[in-house]
């Protein structure tokens, strides 16, 4: 196995796939329609809208921007989406989170139509995550980090799998995800006492601090894999992983990098979902 774990080549095997399927979709009327409800003007949701908008156009997917004022009520939020989940022309949805501070985040959670939910942040599809059951839709963050590792032939079952992070968009639903592939998962956190032993224990590390270059030699082994999730600013004023990658990649096993890693296939798994949605509308 190469030491760097790269998702270059499993983005354009997955590219390709979507864009065979969108072709076959949109010769019979059936386009699938990705709907973006975004909340203010927030500098990273419109970075990542663009980003969006710009993987639309290249799959043959239509991408509808929804914004609105960030002075929205919850009421008025939850009217937004609910108009979107009676569109008939919209397959999914995506809403960027955090929301604002006023707004009830968990009811509009509730609101969107688990149907369009591509996300998957609607709590019905998150409890079926969490009962085992992976055949709706799938948080694309922890499930691009499964990918890369299915990819890349590394079986789970019986590994221990170190998760850095307790979050409901990473760490709680990885670990059921690693749990259905039989592994052993330790969910780490800032509270976690002795983080380098159980980190050096697992055979798996997945990390998504948003802490640069902190996980290093000192937490690892020569055979650790570590899929590195964060992305922050770096002293030297550069984004970088949580993993010290330069250092670390002739030291473990195998590794992601920071451009060409996790992030590279996140929203290509979420049209992926879209797609899918689409195709399971129809059946
Ligand atoms: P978050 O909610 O703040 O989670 C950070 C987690 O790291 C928390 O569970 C925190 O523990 C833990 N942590 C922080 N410092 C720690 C330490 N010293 N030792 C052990 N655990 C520590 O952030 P998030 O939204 O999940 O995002 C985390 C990172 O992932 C960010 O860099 C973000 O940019 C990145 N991210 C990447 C993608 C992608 O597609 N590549 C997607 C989403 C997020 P506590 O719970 O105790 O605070």
């Amino acid at each position: 196995m190469d030491a760097v774990l790269s998702s270059n080549e499993l983005a354009k095997k997955l590219e390709e796939d979507i864009i065979s399927r969108v072709q076959t979709l949109t010769q019979k009327g059936n386009t699938p329609k990705l709907a973006i409800l975004r909340v203010g003007e927030n500098p990273n949701d419109i970075s990542y809208e663009k980003s969006l908008l710009k993987k639309g156009d290249a799959y043959g997917i239509e991408v509808q921007q929804v914004v609105v004022e960030d002075t929205i009520t919850t009421e008025g939020l939850k009217e937004k989406m609910e108009e979107l989940n009676n569109d008939d022309s919209v397959t999914g949805i995506i809403m960027f989170r955090p929301l604002p501070k006023h707004i009830d985040e968990e009811l509009i959670q509730e609101t969107i139509s688990w149907k369009k939910d591509v996300d998957c942040m609607s709590p019905l599809n998150l409890a079926k995550i969490f009962q085992g059951d992976f055949s709706s839709f799938q948080p694309a963050t922890p499930f691009a980090s499964m990918k890369i590792l299915e990819y890349y032939g590394i079986d789970l079952s019986g590994k221990n799998v170190a998760i850095v992070n307790r979050s409901m968009v990473l760490g709680k639903p990885l670990a059921m995800m690693v749990l259905g592939k039989n592994g052993t998962p330790t969910i780490c956190h800032s509270r976690t006492k002795d983080l380098k032993k159980v980190l050096q224990e697992a055979d798996v590390v997945v990390t998504a601090t948003g802490r640069a270059k902190s996980l290093t030699r000192e937490f690892l082994t020569k055979d650790s894999i570590v899929i590195d999730v964060g992305v922050s600013m770096g002293e030297d004023g550069k984004l970088s992983g949580d993993a010290d990658f330069e250092d670390l990649k002739d030291f473990v096993k195998g590794i992601t990098p920071r451009l060409g890693g996790v992030g590279k296939i996140t929203s290509t798994l979420l049209m992926d979902q879209l797609v899918q949605a689409k195709e399971n509308s129809l059946k």
